[in-house]
This record gives structure tokens, sequence and C-alpha cells, in this order.
């Protein structure tokens, strides 16, 4: 068996249709644990280093501003990461095609995507393509004391004089 980790963001369309619990309980059907979860608002620079593998594709800028909440006025994602057995094959299954109309019906994206006229895949979900994006992708959504599990390795620094924000 081999144990897998992946990031999953609710995209902003998902929460826009209130689809938060019925996309958790379609992903409870794995019987993944969840070990990291957060409210997240989107930088420019995290969406670009996020799909900084599709800088050249025509439609970049539109997911840029799909990821960002540009598009439905909700300036945030849930990020999540899911661990356990074959966890990044089990959930893009869940997941569905890329393309809302090529998903299987049952499927996530096939139950709650649209395409825009525009051509942008609203498709409710992201899930990390294989492992080595699933460790790109989480590291750049968390830092290792957000996530319960040792995913990889750590090491310890000593930040001097950092200015943190603290509960007043
Ligand atoms: N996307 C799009 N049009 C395309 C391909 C991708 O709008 O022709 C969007 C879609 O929202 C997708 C995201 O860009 O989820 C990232 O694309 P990727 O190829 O990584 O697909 P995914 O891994 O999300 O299935
Ligand atoms: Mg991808």
């Amino acid at each position: 068996m081999t144990n897998q980790a992946t990031l999953i963001l609710i995209k902003p369309d998902g929460l826009k249709k209130s689809l938060t619990g019925n996309i958790l309980t379609r992903l409870s059907e794995t019987k993944l644990e969840i070990v990291a979860a957060k409210i997240a608002r989107v930088s420019k620079e995290l969406a670009e280093e996020h799909y900084r593998h599709l800088k050249d594709k025509p439609f970049f800028e539109d997911i840029i501003k799909y990821i960002r909440g540009e598009l439905h006025n909700r300036h945030k994602v849930m990020a999540l990461v899911y661990w356990g057995e074959e966890a990044i094959t089990k959930c893009r299954q869940l997941a569905g095609s890329t393309n809302p109309e090529e998903a299987e019906s049952t499927s996530i994206r096939g139950s709650y995507g649209r395409i825009t006229t525009s051509g942008v895949y609203e498709n409710v979900i992201h899930v990390s393509s294989d492992e080595k994006e699933a460790e790109r992708e989480i590291k750049l959504w968390f830092q290792p004391d957000e996530v319960i599990v040792s995913l990889y390795p750590t090491k310890d620094v000593v930040e001097k004089e950092k200015k943190i924000k603290a509960w007043g």
C-alpha cells in the first residue's frame, strides 16, 4: 500500500455554490484522513505559483482570476490536505475529469462544474496531479506546523525579530 498526500482546494465557485459540505461528504467516501485545513486568501503570487505549469496557456490569466475569486466575488478558497492509501488516485477519481462536460456525471466536477461562455472550466475543486506536484503544492499552501503529520523532512530555523500578529 502506498500512502500519499494530496492538496485539495474547494475553489471559489464551490464556496459560492455552498458545496463545501457536499464535497467533504463525497471525499469522506475515500476513508482518507484530513491532516490540514484552512480558509485562505489567494494572492496573485500564490495563484501564479500554484498554476505555474500552465503559464504559457491562453487561459492562464483567466484561471488566476478564477482561483483568486474574482469571477465569483468570493476572495478565498478552502485548502485541505488528505492523506492515506492512494490518496491522489482516489481523490482525482472522485473529482472527475478537468473538463466538467467530459467528467463522469456522478463525479464532483460532473455534478457541479460548468464551462463559462469565455471557456473557463469552473470545476469547483482542485486535486494534485501526482506525488511530486502534491509535495510542491502542499509546501506552497501550508507551513509544516499546520499539517498534523510529518509528510516531508523539516528543519529547525531560528527567525530573529520576525514580526508576527498576536491577539490583542
Ligand atoms: N482549465 C481551463 N481550461 C483548460 C484547462 C484547464 O479552464 O483547457 C482550468 C481548470 O479550472 C483546471 C485548471 O485550469 O482545473 C488547472 O488545469 P489542469 O490541467 O492542472 O487540470 P486539473 O489538474 O485541475 O484537472
Ligand atoms: Mg492540475
